[in-house]
């Protein structure tokens, strides 16, 4: 019997290091397919800004697959049902893919390798998404780690990762299975097409992500220890959404680095490598935690927090989200998140603590904002890092830090120049003032040409009082 194996990508849309899509070639002829699957129950729909970037990934990937001579087939349904379709009409003996760690997705998942598996129908699956998988990690007395360093440290001292592997230069399809085209996925905004900002601002290919990553290497990371704060610079390598599609190894950044470093090929210090790779640690970490602590995507991981008296304001909820709060930073990085679908990591902190701690609103608020408007929504990254602005996640921020969203924009945007490009109703108004304009001289905001509450709002809470208030809040919990 002809052996044939069909390669199910989902969260690893490139042809690097791709353990599926190696294994997929070493046994061709094989298949590939991505299943649009926002039916089975469980499984978070993508938000808006996801659907827009996956267009155009797999509108990429599909011509990277077809110029090595294979076909990407997509469709759109419930994973299970295709999967078994697709064995069954195509003769496929073998079906493989890379893993995934949300809860419903492995239920998911079992319960297709069961069934494929029940049908004589060999099934693989492989890690491309992290360094080291969930379970590889564990404390001394065999616990999942709830503390990021020595998480961190542990990860550092067990040996090196697997290196990345190349990208097949060809691939042998099976020809003649019927797929649907990208648009009846259906991804693209149906009416208003809001989608402008997103690909004016982003490349989105596994060509770019290589691309990107290695202009970072050569020009952005050496100072990235501390220009990673400053959301006025390039001071980051934004490869986030590249990481969340899979469309770049983490194994490949971790080796390529590492190399880069030893040879001398990249002007950034120790220091900076090393925080950098331990920003890709936390995405590790985030990974670690949901797929010990599944509930962390829905549940207050410190349980104390469930007593928590939440405010309901969908006025202030919705200032927030249009970047109308008053708050210059603030209102900065809620239109930069609109407009490219991104968000500097500095300002998401800012942004966060404010909804919490500021408006007294549930975290979940934010983190479900952020699932629909991020291009980077990530399922582990995103509740992670919300839990831990909120103080209620674990190794999380001490709840007595409050961020002061004034004293935040003039120590990271000092001269306000992030404000300016995000918010162009106070271009004019002084450095001095941007970051307060409601406490500017009426003089300097009329010479700018601002009306508070025209113009631009008056803020719409006083931060100093909602932090005594949530600190009285924060200490009885
Ligand atoms: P770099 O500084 O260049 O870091 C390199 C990579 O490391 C990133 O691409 C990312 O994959 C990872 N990384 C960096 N910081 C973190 C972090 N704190 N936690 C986890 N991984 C990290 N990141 C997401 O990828 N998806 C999300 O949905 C997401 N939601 C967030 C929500 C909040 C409230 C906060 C405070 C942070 C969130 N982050 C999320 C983490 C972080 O803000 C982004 O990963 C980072 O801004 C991406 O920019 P970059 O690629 O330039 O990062």
């Amino acid at each position: 019997m002809t052996h044939k194996t069909l390669v199910w990508l989902r969260h690893d849309l490139r042809l690097h290091d791709n353990p599926a899509v190696l294994h997929g070639v070493a046994n061709d002829p094989c298949a590939f397919v991505y299943i649009f699957d926002d039916i089975t129950p469980n499984v978070r729909p993508l938000g808006g800004a996801s659907k827009v970037w996956l267009h155009h990934a797999l509108a990429s990937l599909k011509a990277d697959i077809e110029a090595r001579g294979g076909t990407l087939i997509l469709r759109r349904g419930a994973a299970q049902e295709v999967i078994e379709q697709l064995v069954r009409d195509e003769a496929i003996t073998q079906v493989v893919w890379n893993r995934s760690y949300t809860a419903a997705e492995q239920i998911r998942d079992c319960a297709i390798k069961e069934h494929l598996k029940a049908h004589n129908i060999e099934v693989q699956s492989f890690n491309s998404h992290l360094l080291r998988e969930p379970w590889e990690l564990k404390t001394g007395q065999g616990t999942p780690y709830k503390v990021f360093t020595p998480f961190w440290r542990t990860h550092l001292a067990m040996p090196a990762v697997p290196y990345p592997q190349p990208a097949p230069k060809k691939l042998l399809g099976i020809s003649g299975i019927a797929s649907d085209s990208l648009d009846q996925l259906q991804l693209l905004p149906a009416h208003l097409n809001w989608s402008h900002g997103i690909t004016a601002e982003w490349q989105i290919s596994e060509q770019a992500a290589l691309a990107n990553f290695h202009e970072f290497l050569e020009r952005g990371i050496a100072g990235y220890a501390q220009n990673r704060d400053r959301p006025d610079v390039h001071g980051t390598s934004k490869l986030s959404p590249y990481l969340a599609f899979g469309m770049i190894s983490p194994r490949y950044i971790f080796h390529t680095c590492q190399n880069a470093l030893q040879m001398g090929q990249t002007a950034a210090s120790q220091i900076d490598m090393d925080r950098f790779l331990a920003e890709i640690g936390w995405r590790e970490f985030s990974y670690h935690l949901l797929y010990y602590f599944p509930e962390l995507a829905t549940r207050n991981f410190q349980p104390k927090f469930d007593t928590y008296p939440w405010e309901h304001n969908p006025e202030a909820l919705q200032r927030w989200q249009r970047g109308q709060t008053g708050f210059p930073i603030v209102d900065a990085g809620m239109r930069q998140l609109w407009q490219t679908g991104w968000m500097h990591n500095r300002v998401r902190m800012i942004v966060a603590s404010f909804l919490v701690k500021d408006v007294f609103l549930d975290w979940r608020a934010g983190e479900t904002w952020f699932w629909d408007t991020l291009v980077d929504a990530d399922p582990a990254s995103n509740t992670a890092s919300w839990q831990w602005v909120a103080g209620c996640g674990a190794d999380a921020a001490p709840y007595f830090r409050v961020f002061n969203p004034t004293s935040q924009g003039v120590k990271f945007d000092p001269k306000g120049d992030y404000i300016r490009k995000f918010v162009p109703e106070l271009a004019h108004v002084l450095t001095d003032s941007i970051h307060a304009p409601h406490e500017a001289p009426p003089f300097i905001l009329s010479q700018a040409g601002v009306t508070l509450g025209v113009t631009y709002p008056h803020p719409i809470v006083n931060h100093a009082k909602a932090r005594v208030r949530a600190l009285e809040i924060y200490s009885g919990l």
